[in-house]
């Protein structure tokens, strides 16, 4: 029988990943597991100029987290963002991925609660659902109230199984995950201070760390 008429499951990422740590690949992993997803995309973001962190280039953010999924099935990289010279709007990072897939391919974009609930903050945030799936990743022990902005949106949009959600756009649903109590702050300051991070990044970004001498409070 052909496959070619298989319906592709996309999961989208995003983060500043500076740098891609455990606790972003453990949640995507199980993301891309829980959700059956053929790929999920992490998706470096442009990092707005005054953001007061220690200069890593983007393409340093990008090596590392290309490092962190290499080989590892469900996970992959998309550096389209990166690739203009100024930070995206997710609306055309949507409308750009959606254009290269399958009119029934389903497309998730992944974010984390205090993401969501920025959304209506976002360009044009009411026309994602025409491009994705939103599936939001809930802590078990959050607050679950909404903001106004967003009770009416998730009253016609939301599913409460999120394996059930169909079609390739349109739905909202949320995944309940514990995540590892880790951050690149975090990260930052061990390395800004001299400190180790081993076992808080794979050992392939540490290697890319130590190598590029990143993150060092005189850099
Ligand atoms: P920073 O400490 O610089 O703010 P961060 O570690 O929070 O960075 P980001 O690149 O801002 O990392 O995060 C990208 C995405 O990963 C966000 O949706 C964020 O909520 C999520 N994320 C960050 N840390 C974790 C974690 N420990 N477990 C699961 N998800 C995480």
């Amino acid at each position: 029988m052909s496959k070619a008429a298989a319906v592709r499951r996309i999961g989208m990422l995003g983060g500043t990943f500076d740098p891609v740590h455990i606790g972003h690949l453990r949640s995507a992993l199980e993301v891309a597991e829980f959700m059956d997803l053929d790929e999920l995309r992490l998706l470096p973001n442009a990092r707005p100029p005054h953001r007061d962190t220690p200069q890593v280039a983007a393409q340093d953010r990008l090596a590392m987290v290309r490092s962190a999924v290499q080989g590892v099935a469900r996970l992959s990289v998309d550096d389209r963002e990166l690739a203009r010279d100024k930070p995206s709007y997710t609306l055309d990072t949507l409308e750009s991925v959606r254009a290269e897939l399958g009119p029934d391919d389903q497309l998730f974009l992944v974010l984390g609660w205090d993401a969501f609930c920025g959304l209506p903050s976002w360009h044009r945030w009411e026309e994602l659902l025409q491009h994705c799936h939103i599936l939001v990743l809930q802590r078990p022990d959050a607050d679950v109230e909404p903001p106004d902005a967003l009770r009416n949106l998730l009253a016609a949009r939301q599913q409460s199984d999120p394996t059930a959600m169909s079609g390739p756009a349109g739905h909202i649903s949320f995944v309940w995950q514990t995540p590892l109590a880790v951050s690149a702050t975090q990260i930052r300051q061990l390395l800004a201070s001299g400190k180790s991070v081993r076992f808080l990044v794979p050992d392939a970004v540490l290697a890319y760390i130590e190598a590029h001498d990143l993150y060092r409070a005189s850099n």
